[in-house]
């Protein structure tokens, strides 16, 4: 398995820190607002390399949290400015922040739900991890890495030499670059230095802490749930681009500066999700959800072919006809294992469908060890739909080429889910319903059913004896 860390800017060996088990890391939602599916695109990556290792043969230890507290508005910079995104949708809702943190992380469970994502073993929030940031802020300020002044705590940047690292921002540039963006206050022995807690009055949510009551930074609070979930070191740590800076490059000086030890052994990061070339997590007003996109005729299954179909690390277009694209592709995989592999002639198993399964498998498994290529992963399935269905398959192949299959969306899964009805019944009915439109002469409906079920992959032939179905 090789992934691109970001942190070696390389494709990298995957070698997990112990045998067989992956220790996954990813950030999550902040609960102010529900969430769309530019942060969705985030998750899913999560999503599938949870599924990807676990159909390698690994043990899978993923953990997701959930930031509700700390998480400032103008996060495009370290020591983040601005209210945080909690408190502001509570006062312009006029509604407790944490009625709000719980409706809005109920929305997120669902949503992943409709995307088909599995459940991580633990989705940590902050607010019940304040004791592990507290006691880890006071390390840092043992340590040298953090002072407080006047009931706020920052982390100093000078003390760790490596700051910058995986951003690409180190001190020289940013200083070099500096234009306003960071907070020159006076209490802070550097400008690029970030808050660990903060002290603010007003703020709704606030804890008792060694530096007064207050709140944490959102950096810290990555830190202090990986490290109690995942140990002093683990293999990947997953984001949205926009938290490479500052969000993850804040996180390894802080774990770092504690522990002494290498944070994170891989680092991931999904490309952005793009509308019309901009980045879709800055623009306002047009931020689909997964209920508005559900809305608008999508299955989450359509949604996430949708975001497979693109290599993770690469933009990803938002356009209804990339969705419209998913969609349709989706129905034909569909219609292959439910409709041409069912009804199958009586006969023995066939040696080239079973090499093509063969085949298949190995470009599969080479395709998503190789960073995670889905969109390979996809031509494949692709090319085996082709090349069994010219091999004429017997009902026992199709009972193995639909076991291939199902094995492949068990890392992809966007197979429907096997229709309850027994399929020749429903057919029937519909011829039934058919041949009832044709002798009140309602030619258009008798024809729509037809068509319809021809969509299926279903051709219907009228006979001396009656109606009979085949699949094409
Ligand atoms: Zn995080």
């Amino acid at each position: 398995m090789r992934l691109q860390d970001t942190l070696s800017g390389k494709l990298e060996e995957f070698v997990p820190l112990r045998p067989g088990k992956v220790r996954m890391y990813n950030c999550g939602p902040t609960v102010y607002r529900r969430n769309h599916i530019g942060n969705y695109r985030a998750y899913m990556l999560g999503d599938l390399l949870r599924r990807t290792f676990e159909y390698l043969g690994y043990e899978v230890q993923q953990i997701m949290n959930i930031t509700d507290v700390g998480h400032l508005t103008e996060d495009d910079v370290a020591d983040a400015r601005g209210e945080d995104k909690l408190q502001k949708e509570a006062q312009a809702r006029k509604v407790d922040p944490w009625a709000i943190a719980r409706e809005v992380e109920e929305w997120f469970h669902q949503d992943r739900k409709t995307l088909r994502m599995l459940d991580a073993d633990a989705y940590p929030r902050a607010t019940d991890h304040i004791a592990e940031m507290i006691a880890m802020i006071e390390s840092l300020i043992e340590k040298g890495h953090a002072y407080a002044v006047d009931g706020n705590v920052y982390f100093a940047v000078q003390s760790f030499e490596r700051y910058g690292t995986l951003s690409g921002n180190t001190l020289a540039k940013l200083e070099a670059g500096a234009s306003g963006r960071v907070e020159e206050r006076e209490e802070k022995r550097n400008p690029n230095d970030f808050a660990l807690w903060k002290h603010d009055p007003k703020h709704l949510m606030q804890w008792d802490s060694p530096w007064g009551k207050g709140f944490p930074g959102w950096h810290i609070e990555c830190s202090a749930m990986s490290r109690k979930y995942l140990g002093d070191t683990f293999d990947i740590h997953t984001g949205g681009p926009d938290n490479i800076f500052p969000h993850h490059e804040c996180e390894i000086a802080q774990s770092e500066s504690v522990t002494g030890e290498t944070f994170v052994r891989y680092w991931v990061h999904v490309g952005w999700l793009t509308i019309g070339g901009d980045k879709m997590a800055k623009r306002a007003g047009k931020l689909y959800t997964v209920p508005e996109l559900v809305e608008m005729g999508y299955e989450g299954p359509d949604i996430r072919l949708y975001m497979l179909k693109q290599h993770y690390r690469k933009p990803l277009p938002f356009d209804l006809e990339l969705l419209d694209e998913a969609k349709r592709i989706r129905k034909r995989i569909n219609n292959f294992v439910f409709y041409e592999m069912a009804n199958r002639p009586e006969d023995f198993e066939k040696d080239a469908v079973k090499a093509e399964i063969e085949e298949a498998r190995e470009r599969f498994q080479a395709a998503l060890s190789d960073d995670l290529n889905t969109s390979e992963a996809l031509a494949v399935i692709h090319g085996f739909m082709t090349a069994v269905n010219k091999l004429e398959p017997s009902n026992a192949d199709a009972a193995l080429v639909v076991e291939f299959v199902r094995e492949w969306d068990g890392v992809f899964a966007i197979l429907d889910d096997e229709p309850e009805d027994d399929l020749d019944t429903e057919i029937q009915q519909l011829i039934e319903e058919r041949n009832a439109a044709r002798a009140s002469k309602d030619f258009a409906h008798a024809d729509q059913i037809r068509d319809d079920l021809l969509a299926r992959g279903i051709e219907l032939l009228d006979t001396a004896q009656g109606t009979r179905w085949k699949t094409k």
